[in-house]
């Protein structure tokens, strides 16, 4: 089974890169992050406050979800590809993810989906620290956080480049912070900061580092 992890935090080029390198590897692509915002997107939408770990456990356990091959992400039922992008699961999601209850099941869910999907490449916070240790490759993307902010504000185009610069800060101090699982960097993984790179160089760099591979 081929598992290619990318880890970094928001901003630093992850999905674009992970889907870039998937395509031409012909392998499947998971956004673990989505997987993240899918459990803050359910709990929300049970009324449930996102502060509460045990109920927010038990919803990581129960809830239907479902990480289509179009890239679209279903929960309970329902798409919510574009909600679980919005700002309300943003806000929450980071808190969300430090609830150990709900690592162990998305860990359990991520692992389940490369034995069935035959591996692929999978970006996330934790993919090649604890997920899968023995990947293949592991790449971790960084740039500056100014450069970051820039590229998070274009995409989200609805709000201030100040409000997104500050939400990253924030997440980031969060998922390095916890005690479950913290954004870092493998030992082994290739660091690549990506902020003066185009996409086409990274993932030539990325490419460039798997033909290494013994
Ligand atoms: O990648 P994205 O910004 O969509 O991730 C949303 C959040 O999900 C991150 O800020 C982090 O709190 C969490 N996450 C995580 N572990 C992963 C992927 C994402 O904790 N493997």
């Amino acid at each position: 089974m081929r598992v290619i992890a990318i880890d970094g935090p928001a901003g630093s080029g992850k999905s674009t890169v992970a889907k870039a390198v998937a395509d031409a590897l012909a392998l499947g692509y998971l956004d673990t992050g989505a997987m993240y915002r899918s459990v803050a997107f359910a709990a929300l939408r049970r009324g449930v406050d996102p502060e509460e770990p045990d109920k927010v456990g038990h919803i990581a356990r129960d809830m239907q979800l479902d990480m289509k091959d179009d890239g679209t992400v279903w929960v309970d039922g329902v798409d919510a590809s574009i909600e679980i992008r919005g700002p309300e699961v943003t806000r929450a999601v980071s808190v969300v993810a430090a609830n150990s209850a709900v690592r162990a099941e998305m860990r359990d869910r991520q692992r389940s989906w490369a034995a069935k999907h035959g591996g692929g490449v999978m970006e996330g916070r934790d993919i090649g620290t604890v997920v899968f240790p023995d990947a293949e490759l592991k790449v971790y993307l960084d740039a500056r956080p100014d450069v970051r902010a820039a590229r998070r504000s274009k995409e989200v185009t609805d709000l201030e480049y100040e409000t997104v610069a500050a939400d990253i800060a924030r997440r980031d101090a969060l998922d390095q912070g916890r005690d479950d699982s913290p954004l870092t960097t493998a030992d082994d993984a290739v660091l690549i900061d990506t902020s003066d790179l185009t996409v086409d160089q990274i993932v030539a760099a990325v490419v460039a580092e798997l033909e290494k591979v013994p």
